[in-house]
Order: structure tokens, then C-alpha cells, then sequence
């Protein structure tokens, strides 16, 4: 037993020291990546980064590769591994928010123990680390009891339409969701809940008319849309973790016509479930105040708020104990107010989220990893990976 137990701990250590070797090639999948943009709309240049992605996969990982076709967004990647009954789903995206072009601007560089670029945070790193948490495991030839399905999206910045289907059933499958976001913090923070988020559109329309020779004829959509902004902002309960913010308007065509049109853009932030059922009939009921006047309102709520259950929690306690044994790390975990298809996922089975890259600028111009926690973090995954794919979680875990 004692000598079964030293094997465990001899393995999980050299999968550790492995990987650390492999931080110069983990780099240059990084940088063969970023070098592909992908913006989500751009089908054509996320399935060349695609095609990237899948060399990689196959230089260094023997699995079962499908590429699942998509007409108006890039191809997706599933690609399955091990044999077993249940099912570990290591989930990731391959569309980043930067337009075409980026590069030009914010090319791949290095200085220091950093690495820029567009999308190395969220979440090229994090894929890389992937792929080389499996292909450690396979270098060692850990025995896994579950089969583990990589699924690489191509949505996930634009609200996931596309890809939901997959990612519910795949979730559904699945004991256990690791997701590759980004950490929550540059101290490397997992994500074990998640704000919901919704997005709305609002449309006014009033009667124009000429603002000085006859106002009494008109009314305005922009005095309209003022009053329900004032009245959405309202629904902001900083204590129950909701938000309601809008942070676009448009209306209106010239100073002296009482405007006709006005419309807004609104985000919706909700971290319990509950309030989600007060906070979203409100935004989707909106009524005018005044005769004359019509609201319509379009949108809904993209990602329901993942909640930390108790089974995310062991997960989490899982992850801790092997940062601490193996990688002398301290791991904590966060809620983010930010959704990810975690979000989605979590309705489904429990999921550890955040598990990817470590750096900072997230969807910023300083967006950037911190090159020496690549091995780290892929260590992490692949020692929670076997953990998680050998055994079930104690109770008193
Ligand atoms: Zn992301």
C-alpha cells in the first residue's frame, strides 16, 4: 500500500518536472496561435487558427480528433480520449474579442516572464496548457477510468448561440467540467461561481415635431428613454450582487426636432438565482409612462449564474491540495462577474472554472500571461485530471 502510494506521489511529480521541461515548446504553440487571429465573426480566420490547433493537438496528443463543421461561425474542435463510462469535459474557446487586424497593433512579443498578444490571456495559453496537461498524461501513460473530451469553441466572446447544443450535451455526459478561462487574478484564482449575464436592447419610439414652432405635438422618445434609465439603474442591488447598467444610447436627429427615436443598450449582471426571476420580467416588461409612446424590448440572459454548490466546492478543494502538495502554491477561488460557458456547464455537472492561463488584460490592450505559470498551470490540470479521472472525491474531501 505504502509503496502504491509512493508510485502515485513519484508520478504526479515527474508529470510536474515534465512539464516544466516543455515551457520553450508550450511557448511556441503559443505564439503559432496568437500569430492566427480569430475574431468570432470571422469564420475564415478562425478556422485557419483552427487548422493550427488541430496540428498541435496532433503533434503532441494521440486521441480521437472530430472537427465539427459550423457554417456561420469557425469549426469546432471535440477530441476524445481514454475509454470509461464517465466523462471529464476539459472545455475551452478558440475565438478571442480582437478584430482582424489587431496584430498589427499588439503583436505576439515577450519581455520578461511576460507574453503579449491578442487573446494569449483569454485563452490561447489556456488551450496550450491543455493539450500538454494530456499530453503529459499520456507520456507517463496514467491510467484514466474516464474518457476525457477536449472541446474547443468558436462562439464563446459573442454569447455561445452556436455552440450551446454541444456544450449542454457534452456537459450533460460529463462527472466533471474543468474550463480553460483565464484565472480570476494574477495570483491565479480559480473561478467556482459565476454572475449571470444578459444582454437587452431597448427601442423608443415617440412623435416627431419641430421643437419650437410646434412642441405640444410631439413627444420624445429621448425624455422617455431618460426616465426608463433612471428606473433600470434602479434595479441595481449591489448587495444581492445584481448590476443594470446601460451603457450605450443613441437618439434623436437634429437640436430642434423633438426626437422620434431612442434606443439603449443594457447589461444585466445577476449573481443569485432568485433575483434573476424579480430583476428580468422588469427589464422585459418595460412600459412607457405616457400615452403616444411605444418600448420594445429584445435580448435575454446568455448565461444563467453558476452557483458554487458543495460538489464545486470539493472540486475546488480537490485542486487545492494538489497545488499545495505538488506546486508549493496557494490556490484560492473567486466569483466572477464575468459569465464563460462554465455558466452553461455548471447547470449540468460541476465545474472548476478559471483553471487556464495566469496573466492579466483580459479583453485589454495590456493583455498579457505570465510565461512561467504555463507549466504550472498545465500541471495543475493534468494532476486534477488524473486525481479526478482515478477516483471519486472522498466526502469529507
Ligand atoms: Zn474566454
Amino acid at each position: 500500500m505504502i509503496k502504491l502510494e509512493l508510485k502515485r506521489v513519484f508520478v504526479m511529480l515527474e508529470i510536474v518536472d515534465y512539464l516544466q521541461k516543455q515551457k520553450g515548446e508550450m511557448l511556441q504553440a503559443l505564439r503559432v496561435l496568437t500569430k492566427k487571429e480569430s475574431p468570432s465573426y470571422e469564420k475564415h480566420l478562425v478556422d485557419k487558427c483552427g487548422k493550427k490547433l488541430v496540428e498541435i493537438v496532433n503533434q503532441y496528443v494521440d486521441g480521437r480528433t472530430e472537427i465539427i463543421e459550423n457554417h456561420s461561425f469557425g469549426n469546432q474542435l471535440r477530441l476524445e480520449l481514454g475509454e470509461g463510462e464517465e466523462q471529464i469535459l476539459v472545455l475551452g474557446h478558440l475565438d478571442t474579442v480582437w478584430p482582424q487586424g489587431t496584430l498589427k497593433q499588439m503583436p505576439f512579443g515577450i519581455v520578461g516572464d511576460k507574453a503579449f498578444g491578442p487573446g494569449v490571456f483569454d485563452m490561447k495559453a489556456g488551450l496550450v496548457q491543455g493539450i500538454f496537461a494530456l499530453h503529459a498524461l499520456q507520456t507517463f501513460q496514467v491510467p484514466i477510468k474516464k474518457k476525457v473530451v477536449f472541446l474547443v469553441t468558436t462562439d464563446e466572446e459573442i454569447g455561445s448561440s452556436s455552440s450551446r447544443a454541444i456544450i449542454e450535451s457534452e456537459a450533460k455526459r460529463s462527472k466533471y467540467v474543468l474550463v480553460l478561462e483565464p484565472a480570476a487574478t494574477p495570483r491565479g484564482e480559480l473561478k467556482t461561481a459565476r454572475k449571470g449575464v444578459g444582454a437587452f436592447q431597448i427601442k423608443i419610439t415617440g412623435q416627431a415635431a419641430h421643437a419650437g414652432i410646434e412642441p405640444e405635438k410631439g413627444i420624445s422618445a429621448i425624455e422617455e428613454l431618460a426616465k426608463q434609465i433612471l428606473y433600470l439603474h434602479d434595479l441595481t442591488d449591489l448587495q444581492k450582487g445584481t448590476t443594470v447598467n446601460i451603457g450605450m444610447i443613441q437618439g434623436g436627429i437634429a437640436t430642434n426636432v423633438i426626437a422620434a427615436h431612442a434606443e439603449a443598450e443594457l447589461d444585466v449582471r445577476i449573481e443569485r438565482p432568485e433575483e434573476m426571476k424579480r430583476v428580468v420580467p422588469l427589464i422585459e416588461g418595460l412600459s412607457p409612462t405616457q400615452e403616444g409612446l411605444t418600448i420594445e424590448v429584445s435580448g435575454a440572459v446568455t448565461r444563467p449564474p453558476m452557483e458554487k454548490t458543495p460538489e464545486i466546492e470539493k472540486m475546488f478543494f480537490k485542486a487545492k491540495e494538489i497545488a499545495k502538495t505538488y506546486l508549493d502554491l496557494d490556490l484560492e477561488d473567486q466569483l466572477s462577474g464575468g459569465g464563460s460557458d462554465g455558466s452553461i456547464t455548471a447547470q449540468y455537472a460541476p465545474t472548476l472554472d478559471g483553471l487556464g492561463a495566469v496573466g492579466d488584460g483580459s479583453h485589454a490592450d495590456h493583455e498579457h500571461i505570465i510565461i512561467s505559470q504555463m507549466p504550472v498551470r498545465s500541471a495543475l490540470l493534468a494532476l486534477l485530471i488524473k486525481e479526478l479521472g482515478e477516483q471519486p472525491i472522498r466526502k469529507n474531501a
